[in-house]
């Protein structure tokens, strides 16, 4: 089974090629954690430059994907350029003849699809020369282009399998991660294969004001839910990618946990204290001096902070 580094490109501060508030870093990421997916669903291990939308330099990328003997790399990437220009290309270091092959392959599968054929090409990028792996820069489309656009995104599983299957051959596309090594995120397409209770999520997500669709909570990750996490993302997490991973889902449970304290106050039923006090200091060390007599004197107590 094959070692594999995959590079999402950009991410961060750096959010690549945009468009209609489109970023190529949240698409490459998107499309190459879905490979990533698939690969490891077939047995290959890989390694990723980056899961969440971070900054990262070309070094630092190069750094970590030449820290172990990887089989090959593959740095994601989309294209841009004047909104008319279409289709795929993907390259490789010229002279390299091994990844040349894959690129060609890669090209191919890619093709199949529905984009334009660009052609397999050789460009001096960081990322191909200062790779010691064998290594391929796909430029899945162009993201300044509609129609492009729309091939990725009504594509985005088959492009993920095709990019698989040029790197390993045959791929099981279907099968399930394995058991042992449940994700922690989930995504468009998703229905209950994870340790993240799909319908739990949607249910939130409704409560925090993003509707998921008219299917409501369903427990299924669909198109719905992908545009509530990206939205309730963009609002509260920064950084928007449509995957509820840990980050997320800690997030959506902190603006849960507002809410309803927000309306508890409001709310007639809740439980009720009553508190003895006896003293208020405006000088912390005074409040701490009192509360020591009140031990020494066998009374237990505590500092209630607030505002006069
Ligand atoms: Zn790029």
């Amino acid at each position: 089974m094959g070692l594999y580094y995959f590079d999402y490109g950009h991410g961060g501060k750096d959010p690549g090629a945009t468009y209609k508030g489109r970023k190529e870093a949240d698409d490459v990421l998107k499309v190459g954690m879905k490979t990533a997916a698939i690969m490891r669903a077939n047995g290959h291990t890989v390694d990723e430059s980056r899961t969440t939308d971070k900054t990262l330099s070309l070094r630092q990328r190069t750094n970590d994907a030449n820290k172990k003997n990887y089989d090959a790399l593959v740095s994601f990437h989309r294209n841009a350029f004047n909104r008319k220009a279409r289709g795929v290309e993907v390259f490789s270091f010229p002279g390299s003849s091994g990844s040349r092959a894959m690129a060609l392959r890669m090209q191919k599968e890619l093709v199949k699809i529905g984009f334009v054929d660009r052609g397999a090409k050789t460009a001096n990028f960081h990322m191909l020369r200062e790779s010691r792996a064998l290594a391929v820069l796909p430029e899945l489309g162009f993201i300044d282009n509609s129609a492009d656009n729309k091939i990725f995104d009504d594509n985005i599983d088959k492009i993920a399998e095709a990019i698989a299957r040029s790197l390993v051959g045959n791929i099981n596309a279907t099968k399930p991660p394995a058991p042992t090594k449940p994700r922690n995120y989930v995504m468009n397409g998703d229905r209950g294969n994870s340790i993240i209770d799909i319908k739990q999520l949607q249910k939130d997500l409704i409560k925090v004001g993003y509707g998921v669709g008219s299917a409501g909570a369903d427990g299924i990750f669909g198109k719905g839910t992908e545009t509530a996490v990206y939205n309730f993302q963009r609002e509260y997490v920064g950084g928007a990618n449509g995957i509820a991973g840990p980050k997320t889902l800690r997030i959506l449970k902190e603006v849960l946990e507002r809410k309803a304290s927000d309306k508890n106050k409001d709310n007639p039923d809740r439980e009720l204290f009553y508190r003895v006090v006896t003293e208020s200091f405006e000088n912390r060390n005074n409040a701490e001096k009192y509360r020591a007599e009140l031990k020494k004197a066998g009374f237990d107590s505590f500092i209630d902070i607030y505002n006069k």
